[in-house]
This record gives C-alpha cells, structure tokens and sequence, in this order.
C-alpha cells in the first residue's frame, strides 16, 4: 500500500533528504495524484505525467493503528495519517519520530524516507515513505 521498494542498496539517509514523492500529475483537468495512476480519478483522462510533489504538509486526520500487517509487530502501534501537500494534493502514509498522544490535526510534517523492513533469507531491504514532524 504504502510501503515501496527503492533500488538503492545503501545511503538511503542521503536519499531521505533528495528524495520527492513521485505522484501524476493531469494534463486535461489539472488534477494531482498519489500514487500516479493511469486514468486521473478527477475526469478520466489518460493524459498522466509523473510529477514530483512537495515534501511538506500538515496532518488531515491520523488513525492509531494496533494491529499491524505481519512484518509490522515491530512498530506497533503506528499512526497512519492522510497529509496534505503544500499544493494541496492528499496523500496517505505513516508518521514517525511522534509519540500517538503529541498528534494533532493541522500540524507540520514533512516527508522522509525509512527502512521499514528486511525480510527472510533474501535480505531484501525495503523502504517507505514516511512523515515526520517539521523541527
Ligand atoms: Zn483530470
């Protein structure tokens, strides 16, 4: 869902400060999207191009989550939140560095990016997006 894989091995500190959301932009109605997807939800166009979104925005609404997906226990509980970017365009993703109760709607956050997990033999690492609150 929200959770990606990024093909860079290491440095992904590095990445966390370069890195921009890869949403869709519509050249027929204007209308921005995360993730991009093929036909614009807004007017059902198929004139979609990738677009970079701003990294920062503030919390619509967040919900506590307590029962994670397997391969999650370990962030239990974990806030899933909706943002709104600076250009208005809503994501959904999850907050971090935040205890539940220092949660309020309306405040700053901004993007970055977090190894989520390694799973089995393979080693693989993956990596997300997540928000944290602007210092
Ligand atoms: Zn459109």
């Amino acid at each position: 869902m929200w959770a990606y894989r990024l093909n860079i091995p290491s440095h992904w500190r590095l990445l966390s400060e370069r890195y921009r959301l890869a949403g869709g932009y519509c050249e027929n109605c204007g209308h921005k999207m995360f993730p991009k997807q093929k036909i614009c939800p807004k007017c059902g166009s198929e004139k979609i191009k990738p677009v970079e979104l701003p990294r920062r925005g503030k919390v619509i609404t967040y919900t506590i989550v307590q029962t994670p997906p397997r391969g999650f226990e370990y962030y239990t509980p974990y806030i899933l939140a909706i943002i709104e970017l600076e250009d208005g365009t809503r994501v959904f993703g999850q907050l971090t560095d935040i205890e539940p109760s220092e949660i309020q709607e309306g405040m700053e956050v901004e993007m970055t990016i977090r190894k989520v997990r390694v799973s089995g033999e393979s080693g693989a690492i993956a990596y997300a997006y997540k928000f944290r609150p602007l210092e």
